[in-house]
């Protein structure tokens, strides 16, 4: 049974591993999962929601667990820790137009997740990769309007450049609502050179919490 507090639910928690590296998210129940397996080493960012158990047949008691947003849990994925600074996220337009931020890489407008395609920069039909650095979000019309060509042979200018995300920015460009607390976390380990960088700053500063929710269906 759940007592709700301030937030809902369906509030993802994110999970570190023990030395604070951000692993991913996960729901209320894999997070009380964790707690009553006493997998968690120490929490932080804010409390989330209590859960109840049964009552005690000893002392009468109600067991209860306080969900945290952010957990740090022993148990981590060793081959991730280890290969993190060669992690290639795999590429999905969710993401991808998060990425970008729902902006048309072409002609800079914002649009709705459902009118965005994926370019390919330089086309598949001339060498092109399906990979992070050569794909942009772009609406349906520039990409018609850009067909097989790459963006010299179509006189079209990038507004960005495309880039791949480090393993703490595709955790971000994952979450489907991150609090301003988990968004903080994420952000120390996003590079400062990288854009992520800049427009998570700017979420932080104007006070927002719920990023870009409303573009995605
Ligand atoms: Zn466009």
């Amino acid at each position: 049974m759940l007592a709700g507090l301030a937030r809902d639910i369906s509030q993802q928690v994110l999970r570190t591993d023990v030395a604070g590296m951000p692993l991913e998210w996960i729901d209320y129940r894999e997070a009380v999962r964790l707690y009553h397996a006493e997998q968690v080493a120490y929490d932080c960012g804010t409390r989330l929601y209590s859960v109840f158990g049964g009552y005690s047949s000893i002392d009468g008691r109600r067991s209860r667990i306080d969900v945290n947003s952010i957990i740090a849990t022993h148990g981590t994925s060793k081959s991730l820790s280890r290969n993190r600074d060669e992690y290639t996220p795999p590429l999905n337009n969710r993401t991808l137009f998060k990425r970008d931020a729902n902006l048309c890489l072409y002609c800079g407008m914002r649009y709705m997740t459902r009118d965005l395609t994926r370019d390919h920069i330089t086309p598949v039909s001339q060498g092109g990769m399906d990979a992070w650095n050569n794909v942009a979000t772009a609406c349906r019309r520039c990409n018609n309007y850009k067909g097989g060509r790459t963006p010299e042979q179509a006189a079209m200018e990038l507004i960005a450049v495309p880039f791949t995300p480090n393993y703490a920015e595709y955790i971000y460009l994952k979450g489907r609502r991150v609090l301003a607390d988990q968004m903080k976390y994420l952000l120390a380990h996003i590079p400062r050179s990288s854009p992520l960088h800049a427009r998570l700053s700017g979420h932080l500063a104007n006070g927002e919490e719920i990023v870009e929710v409303h573009f995605h269906d």
